[in-house]
Formats: structure tokens, sequence, C-alpha cells
């Protein structure tokens, strides 16, 4: 499969039993569909993640394609533990691509900090990202 964003071809990792896409170029993370909810340990959780989900207007870019039908994906707002995060979603629900630290954002929120098996898991891979500050 291949990454939206720079085309390259994508690495399957494992997380948490879960397989996800993962581009080593620049960092994404694509999730089929599903995956998100298995990665959320409680119902309470995958509820309110998949209910923070709404559309988030006409795109100001050109449509990232779906790694799997290749069609123009729509942008999607999803809680996230610093504010709204702006996803990437196939309309045919193929699945969702996460932009770097996008999934972290958005587990965190999910998990209202009480689940950090998975979050754990992905510092691990992926190094205790923090959040990017301008520099003066
Ligand atoms: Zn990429
Ligand atoms: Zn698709």
């Amino acid at each position: 499969m291949k990454c939206p964003v720079c085309q390259d071809v994508m690495v399957v990792l494992e997380l948490a039993e879960v397989e996800i896409d993962h581009c080593l170029t620049c960092g994404g993370i694509w999730l089929d569909s599903g995956e998100l909810e298995l990665l959320l340990d409680s119902e309470t959780d995958r509820t309110a993640v998949l209910q923070s989900f709404r559309p988030a207007g006409p795109l100001t870019e050109k449509a990232r394609q779906c790694p799997i039908c290749l069609k123009g994906m729509e942008k999607v707002f999803c809680a996230g533990i610093r504010g709204p995060v702006r996803l990437d979603r196939c309309p045919a629900q193929h699945g969702i691509w996460f932009d770097p630290e996008e999934l972290q954002d958005v587990l965190a929120a999910g998990s209202a900090g009480l689940n950090s098996r998975v979050l754990d898991l992905l510092k691990d891979m992926f190094g205790n990202n923090q959040p990017k500050e301008e520099r003066p």
C-alpha cells in the first residue's frame, strides 16, 4: 500500500495486535476501517471517539488519495487531546489517515488518560513526541 502523502510504499507494523500501515518517510499512519476501534479498550472510549467525528468543511488543499481505492479522501475533525485533529478519511470507509502524532492525540483524548497501553506502545515505536513548539 502506498502512502497517500508521499506515495512511498508503507511498512506494516503491529500495534497491540492490530496491523497498521506506517510510512517511514513522512511518519504517517494508515488505519483500515475498524482498526481505530480495536486500539481503544472500552466501549465508552470507542463511542466517545467515533461520536467526535464531524465533517471539516470544504477542502482547502488537494484531496489525498485513499491508499485502497485511490479516491480523494474527505477531511474530518476528531477530538484530540490538544483540540480537534483534522484527519483524512476515505468516503467509502476504507480507513483513516493520521499524520505524525495525530493518532497519539486521538487515542489520548479517547482514553481520557486511563488507557495508556496503546499509547505506551506508540511511544516505544515512534518516540515520546512532544507537541512541536515554535522556537523564538
Ligand atoms: Zn509518507
Ligand atoms: Zn477508499
